[in-house]
């Protein structure tokens, strides 16, 4: 029974002699595949050649430092809140005396955690936050083997120290994150 109309019957013909030589097929292939090469390459050598990226990409987290180089993410949870996806655990902790060069507020994220398997990089974490502690940077998650390489822990996350590492710090603040102290 058909179930549609569109079925049609194939016709078989004989193969001309010159279709049988085979060889115009083959020249006619080359010649597509040749003009090829002088054509502009959409292909890039990734990693040595970078695409630059849309203003509005978002890519992977970072947890933000200030000048002094404190953390500042207060562990309230409210981007944990906001995460559609649930990628976000963290556990708080209060900041003792002494620590007041390390932690920028009274309490800390003792752990933070992000997935980014389950991570849609919808950037709401970053807009949730009341500190600018968390923002999407211009860098994409690298490929891994394991699950568990993609549970990014506080010591991924954090940016480096400004007074330790500036270089680090700028670089890992990017250009989005040139606006954001
Ligand atoms: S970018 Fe979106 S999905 Fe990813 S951790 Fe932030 S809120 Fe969750
Ligand atoms: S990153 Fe921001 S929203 Fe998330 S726990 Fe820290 S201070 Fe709160």
């Amino acid at each position: 029974m058909q179930l549609t109309k569109r079925s049609k019957q194939v016709e078989r013909k004989p193969m001309t002699i010159w279709e049988m030589l085979y060889l115009p097929s083959i020249f006619k292939g080359m010649a597509i595949t040749f003009s090829h090469l002088f054509k502009k390459r959409p292909t890039i050598n990734y990693p040595e050649e970078q695409r630059p990226f849309s203003a509005v990409f978002r890519g992977l987290h970072i947890l933000n430092r200030d000048e002094e180089g404190r953390e500042k993410c207060t562990a309230c949870g409210l981007c944990a809140l906001a995460c559609p996806a649930e990628a976000i655990t963290m556990e708080a902790a209060e900041r003792q005396s002494g620590e007041e060069d390390l932690y920028k507020e009274e309490k800390y994220a003792a752990k933070y955690e992000i997935n980014m398997l389950r991570c849609i990089f919808c950037g709401l974490c970053e807009e949730a936050c009341p500190k600018d502690a968390i923002y999407l940077t211009q860098t994409f998650a690298p490929a891994n083997y394991g699950r568990k390489g993609f549970i990014y822990g506080k010591n991924d996350l954090l940016i480096p120290d400004p007074n330790k590492d500036p270089e680090g710090f700028a670089k890992a603040k990017g250009e989005l994150g040139k606006e954001k102290k």
